[in-house]
């Protein structure tokens, strides 16, 4: 049975959803599996780790332990699977953010081999999907999925701003960024990526128990959301985004129309767009394949597929 357009939008909708959400889990595990490693590595005491922590943590180690000594040693496999968010390892297989290496670079720093392979998944998978990262992996963007909602949602009583101002602000916001590397050094990611933003809170909140400074970046990414534009901050802040989009402008699997069944005067599709792609013009360059136009166009002539040469 083949699924009609706007089911396979909604499976993806579906999916997106659930990756975001199952990254932000992990994004918390790797917290807590650093506080793991502390205590494994510091103490190797499972008696110390037991009084070290109440009930809940105590669980959370035991199950950690039964999980990670299931692959092997349970240091060295838990040792596989750690990071900040910008640069990670998962079993073991490293995912790094290209502006992250760009920043190392930048400063005159050699990278570690893992962390400069790791930007080589992140980039083909740009490359051939273009920015998929940030429908199905970005931990920060399920906050501005939800802000759009809410901007939706409330759209029929109040007036929300829509700002447009072109892929130029972004483009500024990466090569101003790592000018300021050179002088004040990594930290301005924590600030300025808000996917690292987003990670720094959680990270901060569960291995140290204090908010991070990022939380008020996330605070001025809302806002910017809710007053200036729909996903304001990821079509034109977002440096990763950008680079992504650039890096994706000839991805191979895009939306696709079929122009016969389109309607004249018809926006639907790139009214609803998070990332102000216009599937009317046939424009795909930075979309993420998260599927909120197949669901919203009314005739269902938009569809998924490989790019017509
Ligand atoms: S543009 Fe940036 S913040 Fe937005 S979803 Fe993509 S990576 Fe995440
Ligand atoms: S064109 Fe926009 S709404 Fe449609 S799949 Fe791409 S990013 Fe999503
Ligand atoms: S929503 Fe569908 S019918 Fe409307 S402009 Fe987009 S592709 Fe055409």
């Amino acid at each position: 049975m083949r699924l009609s357009n706007a089911a396979m939008g909604r499976g993806l909708m579906v999916l997106s959803i659930g990756t975001r959400f199952g990254v932000l889990v992990l994004v918390c595990l790797l917290a807590l599996w650093t506080e793991y490693l502390n205590l494994k590595v510091g103490y190797g005491n499972a008696r110390l780790v037991e009084l070290s922590a109440g009930w809940g943590m105590r669980l959370f180690y035991e199950a950690s332990d039964a999980f990670f000594s299931f692959f092997g040693d349970a240091v060295v496999v838990a040792q596989k699977n750690a990071g900040m968010t910008w640069s990670i390892r998962v079993g073991g297989v490293p995912f790094t953010d290209p502006v992250a290496l760009l920043s190392v670079l930048l400063q005159g720093r050699v990278p570690e081999l893992g962390f400069a392979l790791g930007v080589l998944l992140p980039l083909l998978l740009a490359a051939f999907l273009g920015r998929v990262f940030c429908a199905y992996v970005c931990p920060a963007s399920l906050l501005f999925f939800a802000i759009a909602r809410v901007r939706r949602l409330l759209g029929s009583f109040f007036y929300f701003f829509d700002l447009k101002v072109g892929q130029s602000m972004a483009w500024g916001v990466l090569c101003g960024s790592l000018a300021v590397v050179l002088y004040w050094g990594h930290g301005v990611w924590t600030l300025i990526l808000p996917y690292f933003a987003m990670g720094q809170t959680i990270f901060h909140s569960i291995a140290l128990g204090a908010l991070s400074v990022s939380v008020y970046s996330l605070v001025v990414f809302t806002i910017l959301d809710l007053c200036l534009g729909l996903q304001f901050t990821c079509r034109y802040v977002c440096p990763t985004g950008r680079l992504l989009g650039w890096v994706g402008h000839r991805a191979r699997v895009v939306v696709r129309r079929e122009a016969t069944r389109c309607v004249q005067q018809c926006t639907a599709c790139a009214d609803i767009c998070p990332l102000a792609v216009s599937p009317t013009l046939d424009q795909t360059r930075d979309c993420s394949l998260c599927g909120e136009c197949l669901v919203a166009c009314p005739t269902q002539c938009l569809s998924i597929g490989r790019k017509s040469k």
